[in-house]
């Protein structure tokens, strides 16, 4: 043990005598800035932090900004796609229509779980965008999340919500 720490287990431990309390190991190692380099105390500091504070998971990794994985994508990427559709005109024009088509089929050309590309690429096949209205666009594309959630087995989205979910907030006030 290092000289700082062993003053400060000594300090500690007198102060948990005098409070009746056992000594903590692990609350000493905890806020012991003597234990370890500058760099991992500060990190270590800010860790406890927003673990206590902001009541944040140190295994986030959204919060580390790291690159996404299949899920986080996934998730994302349907966020995007239902606004999109949730926003799309009710009397698209023809051009509107055409452009909507070509998006999707671009995007199931590039998208980026190549797994999960070619699985909508054959889904689009199978189904094409309905792009007559917003309500047509945003029912045929919550039928396709429902598809692929039913393929990786989870649970199916009620499409009669979809423009609440996206769109309008739940009715009963709480997105207000
Ligand atoms: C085009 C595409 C293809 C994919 N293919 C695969 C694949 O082949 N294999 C794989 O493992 N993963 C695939 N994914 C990822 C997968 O669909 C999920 O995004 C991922 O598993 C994370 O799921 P989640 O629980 O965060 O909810 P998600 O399914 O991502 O849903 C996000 C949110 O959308 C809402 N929602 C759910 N269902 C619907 C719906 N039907 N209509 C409207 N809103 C809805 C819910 O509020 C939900 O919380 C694909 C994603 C995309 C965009």
């Amino acid at each position: 043990m290092c000289i700082n720490c062993y003053i400060i287990h000594i300090v500690e431990t007198m102060a948990a005598r005098g409070n009746g309390s056992m000594y903590d190991t692990e609350t000493h190692n905890k806020y012991c800035r003597a234990c370890m380099d500058f760099k991992s105390w500060t990190k270590q500091q800010r860790t406890n932090f927003e673990k206590e504070t902001l009541g944040k998971r140190d295994d986030n990794s959204s919060e580390k900004q790291c690159p996404l994985n299949r899920d986080e994508l996934g998730n994302k990427t349907w966020g995007f796609l239902h606004t999109m559709a949730a926003y799309y005109p009710d009397k698209p024009t023809p051009e509107e229509r055409s452009d909507m088509s070509n998006f999707f089929r671009t995007f199931s050309k590039f998208y980026p779980c190549s797994e999960c590309a070619k699985d909508f690429q054959e889904q689009l096949k199978i189904s094409p965008p309905i792009t007559d209205s917003q309500q047509m666009l945003s029912q045929w594309l919550c039928r396709m999340h429902n598809n692929v959630s039913r393929r990786i087995g989870k649970p199916e989205f009620d499409c009669s919500r979809v423009n609440e979910r996206w769109r309008d907030g739940w009715l009963d006030g709480s997105c207000d």
